[in-house]
């Protein structure tokens, strides 16, 4: 059997993007980057809603996903269908985890993801236009990463720093210095407004090699197993052809969402739920669609007194509080962001101010409905079910509401539309809210995670390769073993930075 490829990588998101790019960087490796949606080659053909940083793309480039955050509740659950995956799509918080997320990684096995070993990567994904001298920044990287000056803030982003001054809450200006914490400007990946997403960081310089393809409007059904290895993908084209196309080695960065799910569809998963569709198994693996991750959060909605401050052509998001629970060991383990607008049920103009929990206990898992590759996974996060999680975010959900009262934001607020402030609320009620309404940060992962082949419900090794299964690595969001203390993407971006910079100048560790 000859291979029409060296690599196939599934999936041009935050990580695939990184991995196509750096992989295809040795001119002799033969790399082809299949993408379930469309591909715009550059900013002048990419539609407005993927070049908008200041709103997220939530219709036109969706995968029009559901899930249940809670039970008993069905929510959209938004992933980027087109090149640059989610990073084309999403809010551009560019900030990294902090050093004990990593560390936490090596300490389940993980050796190769401590933070003296992931640092390199964060540093080379990255152009920080603020802080580029620096040692622990990029100046050089493909994503240009920026903070808003205090000019460009929108009133009410002005007046939480304000208020964050006001509670007590120190200045940062950096938070993704290792040991930043408080409040100050988010560090975002845009150039003025133009998101810097993983296909204008990524794909635009490499698209031009002659060894990278780029496939778009091309899904992966499932794997090709041929005895103890993988040998290629099913491939489905846009016209409803369904190819088979070989490679050497296939790296999946299809998502925390949809890698697990085409594991599954291939007879990677646990037997039960397999012969349950009718699917094969290959290898009987607990651990495939579990250990779901999230960003558990809930916000405060506030009717603004003055509704010409609302705009929704304004940016969504520009600062940040990382601080800890009181209590906990678990530093920077809550976040707290002002939303700039936000639709409110009697459609007045409203911004919100959500509390976020940055340390999760509880877990999730996906399932697959159907054996068919077009019938979406149920996805269940079941979040604030584990008492130490809801308990944590119902005290930032408290010190939120701190923020409403204090002058620079009360100042502004009209009525605190959501939760009823003149039913009472005391402690009782708000954890019932956590475990009730909390919603996803849209920072899903852990769903193939990494560790030791002993450990049985790791799915894959430290460098990507799937236990028991030769030729297949997974590369995304899916193969962190918990979520960091920070949005997904630049950990996410930092995988592929890692995986594809092994693929390239370590080949031998992947059989090349
Ligand atoms: C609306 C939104 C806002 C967000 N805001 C932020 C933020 O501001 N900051 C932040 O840090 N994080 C944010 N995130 C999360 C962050 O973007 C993700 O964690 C990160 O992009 C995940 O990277 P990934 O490579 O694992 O997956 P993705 O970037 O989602 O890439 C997966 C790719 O695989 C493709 N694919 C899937 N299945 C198949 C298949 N069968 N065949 C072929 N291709 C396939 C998809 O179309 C996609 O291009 C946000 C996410 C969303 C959706």
């Amino acid at each position: 059997m000859t291979a029409d490829h060296d690599i196939i990588i599934v999936g041009a998101g935050s990580a695939g993007s990184a991995i196509a790019s750096r992989a295809s960087e040795d001119p002799n490796r033969d790399v082809l980057l299949l993408e379930a949606g469309p591909d715009y080659a550059d900013p002048a053909s990419t539609p407005f809603d993927l070049i908008n940083s200041h709103n997220n793309s939530y219709r036109d480039h969706d995968w029009g996903l559901s899930h249940s955050p809670t039970e008993g509740r069905t929510m959209p659950l938004p992933r980027g269908k087109v090149t640059g995956g989610s990073s084309a799509v999403n809010t551009t918080i560019a900030l990294r985890g902090i050093p004990e997320d990593f560390n936490e990684w090596n300490d389940h096995g993980n050796s190769e993801w401590a933070w003296e070993k992931v640092l390199p990567a964060f540093k080379r994904l990255e152009r920080d236009l603020d802080f580029p001298d620096v040692d622990y920044h990029g100046d050089a990287g493909p994503i240009s990463i920026r903070r808003y000056p205090e000019s460009e803030l929108v009133e009410q982003q002005q007046a939480f720093l304000e208020a964050a001054r006001s509670l007590g809450y120190p200045y940062c200006d950096d938070a993704n210095a290792p040991d930043s914490t408080g409040a100050g400007p988010h560090p975002m990946n845009k150039l003025g407004r133009m998101r810097v997403s993983c296909a204008m960081g990524y794909l635009a310089p490499a698209r031009a090699r002659p060894n990278l393809t780029i496939e778009s409007n091309s899904f992966v059904r499932r794997l090709i197993v041929e005895g103890d290895r993988c040998t290629g993908v099913e491939v489905e084209r846009d016209n409803g052809l369904i190819e088979l196309v070989r490679a050497r080695s296939v790296v999946l960065s299809a998502g925390a969402i949809m890698s697990p799910a085409i594991l599954k569809r291939s007879g990677v998963g646990p037997r039960r739920e397999l012969e349950k569709f009718g699917i094969d198994v290959i290898r009987d693996t607990s651990g495939v669609g579990g250990n779901l991750c999230d960003h558990p959060a809930l916000a405060i909605s506030c009717v603004a007194k003055d509704p010409s401050i609302i705009d929704a052509d304004q940016p969504l998001m520009q600062t940040i509080l990382r601080y800890t629970a009181a209590g906990s060991d678990k530093r920077n383990d809550l976040q707290i962001e002002l939303l700039s607008f936000g639709a409110n049920r009697q459609g007045h103009a409203s911004f919100a101010i959500a509390a976020v929990l940055e340390y999760t206990f509880g877990r999730g898992d996906l399932r697959l409905a159907s054996a068919d590759p077009h019938i979406a996974p149920v996805i269940e996060n079941r979040f604030c079910e584990d008492d130490r999680d809801a308990h944590r975010l119902a005290s930032c959900f408290r010190d939120t509401l701190a923020f409403a009262k204090a002058p620079p934001l009360a100042s502004m607020i009209e009525q605190v539309a959501f939760p009823r402030l003149d039913r009472g609320i005391d402690d009782e009620t708000i954890v019932k809210l956590c475990k009730e309404r909390s919603g996803s940060g849209y920072h899903p992962c852990g769903t193939a995670r990494m560790g030791p082949k002993e450990d049985p419900d790791s799915v894959v090794n430290e460098f990507g390769q799937l236990h028991g299964l030769a030729n297949v690595l997974v590369a995304d969001a899916s193969i962190m073993p918990s979520v960091p203390r920070a949005n997904t993407n630049l950990t996410s971006i930092m995988i592929g930075e890692k995986i594809g910079e092994w693929l390239r100048a370590s080949p031998t560790i992947y059989g090349f």
